[in-house]
């Protein structure tokens, strides 16, 4: 099976809520079905300060769907959402959805660059894409367990209810 996996990510309302909903959405979607979820974690922002944490997670995917296809899918339960594109990149949302890696493929085309040019960097990236394809590797750049571990774990915890 081609390893193609999504990461999530919200840091308004209620992020951890937001992502569970987006999970049972994401399970009710034609043409792709869910392999594997990892567990929601607690990630200190990134980008302007003053943001709320963010909930991050990583999904494992099973569809033939082509890449670009996929992320227009992604883009739809984002507005389901009401996610809203106001030119701030990195500002606080209310659900985003990357695609991180699409089997060997390397897609750097208008709107879509696959691997995601920025998940090597971030842990709360990596360490979700660990747990959902612990086996699998981000082309061209390594192995996804080690590339997460060489990142730790600074940051990031599990989301609990507190
Ligand atoms: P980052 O991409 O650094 O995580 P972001 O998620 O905040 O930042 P967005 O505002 O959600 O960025 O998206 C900006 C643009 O990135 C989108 O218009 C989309 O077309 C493009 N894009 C390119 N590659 C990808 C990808 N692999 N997954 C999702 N969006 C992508
Ligand atoms: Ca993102
Ligand atoms: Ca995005």
């Amino acid at each position: 099976m081609r390893p193609v996996a999504i990461g999530l990510g919200a840091n308004l309302g209620q992020p951890d809520d937001t992502l569970r909903r987006a999970l049972v959405v994401l399970e009710q979607l034609p043409d792709l079905s869910i392999v594997a979820a990892s567990p929601l974690y607690r990630t200190a922002p990134v980008g302007p300060p003053g943001q709320p944490d963010y909930c991050n997670a990583a999904v494992a995917l099973s569809t033939e769907l082509p890449a670009d296809d996929l992320l227009l899918r992604m883009q739809g339960v984002e507005r389901a959402f009401g996610r809203e594109r106001n030119g701030t990149r990195w500002g606080p949302r209310v659900l985003d959805i990357d695609l991180l890696i699409y089997g060997d493929h390397v897609i750097d085309q208008t709107g879509l660059t696959v691997p995601h040019p920025e998940m090597h960097k971030r842990n709360f990236v990596m360490r979700p894409l660990a747990d959902v394809l612990p086996g699998a590797y981000v082309p061209g750049q390594g192995a996804v367990a080690a590339m997460a571990d060489s990142l730790g774990d600074a940051g990031l915890r599990l989301w609990t209810a507190d």
